[in-house]
């Protein structure tokens, strides 16, 4: 029964957020389950980056504090819708940046290295650019990145294991980095338990929350966290080169920035163009420059959605249908080879699924020529994300099915086992 088109129908008819799906942009006979790498376009941030354009058209420089959604304050505009989504008051969040430029910034601002207390602690299995971004800020104060970057290690490759993070939290650590949810396995870690030990400590920790803001809720400031930063492009659906966001405990509102610039400024002092900088007393003065307001203009729109959505019900949808693909995954293609490099229990799992495979790279393209949008992660993973606010659960049988065909044909033997240039 639950295998059947049918039920799946019914699971849409019942789903308290279809209504939302007609809101995006979805490709005629192509199913989209990449939207934890690049979220679709809606409507809505389409109609408030257009505003935004004959906002330039209409009022040239005023477009700054006049017109439909004044530039000068877009940032905090966006900074308000976006607080709820991370459990934060609205000046402890800011729309600047980019992911890797404000985790240099928060390095640059809170990392302070003194006594015996000068390393850093991530983690293995994190994003690649995260680890260039602290090997270079240790190398700019002098400090060896093979010494002083330490990484707690995966026992199994897929996964980190709180404990060993813990215990990775040393007199010799002055700040710990993290991913709120890995980018590969979709595992969450326990923000709260791990900010909490931290601390305890006097460890600064601070979090990477690309692959959770807009598909869990989260709560920093309750959980002490000290900061975090993250894209809007992935779950959130701010387009690509979106602006992204960073977050900063208000107890740590007046700590200078370590790189400063104007847009840091108090808004009134600004334009007093003095040499002495006035940072802002909020999240605010982590800005650096003028903001790239045409890719901060769809988020409006974008964030809009969340807020009439509400978080909590895009969490239960998205472990429901995530766990619909994981059931229709074992009943319809087992013994094929097929492996779940994900946590199956519910409060470990993120919004995706990790399918592992040998042959990852290449059925991955066979299901692109069937119409099947995933992505794939090297060595052996195929990432799959049906998102809550646009994935039907007639399209998570209708990718299983292209799968089972992809499977019992071989289909993928005609590719070749390599990543694309962009996987
Ligand atoms: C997508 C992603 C990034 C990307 O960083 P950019 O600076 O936006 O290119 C960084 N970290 C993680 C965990 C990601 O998933």
């Amino acid at each position: 029964m639950k295998f059947t088109l049918e039920y799946a129908k019914q699971l849409d008819k019942e789903d308290i957020l279809n209504k939302f799906r007609e809101e995006f942009y979805i490709k005629p006979n192509s199913i989209y389950m990449d939207g934890n790498s690049l979220g679709l376009l809606s409507k809505r941030a389409e109609r408030t980056l257009l505003e935004s354009l004959t906002d330039w058209k209409e009022h040239g420089i005023d477009g700054w504090t006049k017109g439909k959604h004044p530039w000068f304050f877009l940032s905090e505009k966006l900074a308000e819708m976006m607080a709820p989504l991370v459990g934060a008051s609205a000046d402890e969040v800011i729309v600047t940046g980019s992911t890797t430029v404000n985790l240099h910034q928060l390095v640059a601002t809170f990392y302070k290295p003194e006594g015996r207390r000068t390393k850093i602690l991530a983690d293995e299995l994190t994003f690649p650019s995260d680890i260039y971004a602290l090997q270079s800020q240790l190398r700019i104060r002098g400090y060896n990145p093979e010494t002083h970057l330490i990484r707690v290690k995966s026992r199994d490759g897929r996964f980190l294991v709180e404990e060993d993070i813990i215990e990775a939290m040393t007199e010799e650590i002055a700040l710990i980095i993290l991913p709120t949810v890995l980018y590969r396995s979709g595992q969450i870690l326990d923000m709260k338990r791990l900010a909490s030990e931290a601390n305890k400590r006097g460890i600064l920790i601070g979090f990477d929350g690309c692959h959770s803001i807009g598909a869990i809720p989260h709560s920093f400031s309750d959980w002490g966290v000290d900061f975090a930063y993250w894209c809007n492009y992935k779950h959130l659906n701010g387009g690509p080169g979106s602006v992204g966001s960073l977050y900063v405990n208000s107890k740590h509102f007046g700590t200078n920035p370590g790189l400063a610039g104007w847009f840091g400024s108090k808004k009134e002092k600004q334009f007093d163009m003095e040499h002495t900088l006035t940072p802002a007393e909020s999240a605010g003065a982590y800005q650096i420059g003028t903001p790239h307001v045409l890719s901060l203009a769809p988020l409006l729109g974008a964030l809009e959605i969340f807020a009439d959505a509400g978080i909590e019900n895009i969490r239960s949808k998205s472990l429901k249908i995530n766990q619909y693909l994981m059931d229709l995954l074992e009943h319809e293609v087992p013994d094929m080879g097929f492996s779940f490099g994900n946590p199956l229990e519910d409060v470990r799992r993120g919004g995706h699924i990790s399918l592992e495979h040998n042959e990852a790279a290449r059925i991955c393209k066979a299901l692109k020529e069937n119409g099947v949008i995933p992505d794939f992660r090297a060595p052996n993973i195929i990432r799959l994300a049906p998102v809550a606010l646009y994935t039907s659960y007639k399209e998570v049988i209708e990718v299983v099915q292209i799968l089972k065909k992809i499977m019992a044909e071989k289909q993928y033997e005609k590719f070749e086992n390599e990543r694309e240039v962009v996987a």
